[in-house]
């Protein structure tokens, strides 16, 4: 049996009279994409911040790596190997692409951006921020201004940045949302050779995407899992069809 990389056991969150996280209990194995799927205002983002550690829930259980977390602040979490990349693209747009994975590589050694104007002479940090953007396929992008990158490329590069915090879990949330039909299939490619090399949880509205990278895909409507199994068993539920799918053929 695979170990657990990360575990939720009735996770609940409400804001006034929404509950956005309806006793979830949900398991990421060491050796899954485990995708998280569900309509808008399901309560995706808000599970992902619970596991962050952004967001607080009002009860329940987090253990990370077989470690109780559900108290641990954001930076411990970080410091255990949990990395997550944002719905909304988090990146300093003056920068080079370069300079932005070096940022996440400094952060990642308890660096602080006072010795930042060093990172570009330590010739293992540069080392690794080059190997974490030519894992994304940005190798060529290195010292292009990170603004005027397309969106797609911004995308790639916040997984270079989560990458090079060297994790040990990877949540992804909507890492498709904006992007053209080519960006996507190339953000699809990415994170299909991610994919065995970490434990993910992605979260993703796109669910051609979800069917295509998946091993498990749990379903959150109205903030409770509805479902989960492979995808051949979530394609084919009757709930999950009336629910979300709309009742068609997928
Ligand atoms: P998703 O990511 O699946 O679209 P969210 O987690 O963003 O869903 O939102 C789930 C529900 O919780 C929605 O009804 C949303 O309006 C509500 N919600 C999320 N964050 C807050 C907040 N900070 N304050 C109040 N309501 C919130
Ligand atoms: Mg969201």
């Amino acid at each position: 049996m695979s170990a657990a990389a990360l575990e939720t056991r009735n996770l609940c969150k409400r804001f006034g009279g929404v509950i956005a996280t309806d006793h979830v209990s949900l398991t990421v194995l060491a050796d899954e994409l485990h995708a998280v799927i569900g309509p808008n205002g399901a309560g995706k983002s808000t599970l992902i911040g619970q596991l962050a550690g952004e967001i607080k829930p009002d009860s329940g259980e987090l253990r990370l790596f077989d470690q109780p977390v559900t108290h641990l602040a954001v930076h411990r979490r970080a410091g255990l190997g949990l990395a997550r990349t944002y719905q909304v693209t988090q990146i300093a747009r003056e920068f080079s692409a370069l300079d932005n994975v070096l940022l996440a590589v400094n952060a990642r050694r308890g660096g602080n951006f006072r010795l930042w104007r060093n990172a570009h002479d330590d010739r293992n940090a540069v080392r690794e921020a080059h190997a974490a953007l030519d894992l994304v396929g940005l190798s060529g992008r290195a010292h292009t201004t990170t603004g005027t990158l397309a969106h797609g490329e911004q995308r790639q590069l916040e997984i270079a940045m989560a990458l090079a915090t060297a994790p040990r879990l990877l949540l992804l949330d909507e890492p498709l949302a904006g992007m053209s039909q080519g960006e996507s299939t190339a953000m699809i490619e990415l994170l299909r050779g991610l994919k065995h090399r970490y434990p993910i949880l992605l979260v993703e509205h796109d669910m051609d995407a979800v069917f295509a990278l998946a091993d498990r895909v749990s379903v959150l409507v109205s903030g409770r899992i509805i479902a989960s199994g492979d995808v051949a068993s979530i394609r084919s539920n009757p709930e999950v069809r009336a629910a979300y799918l709309g009742g068609d053929a997928v």
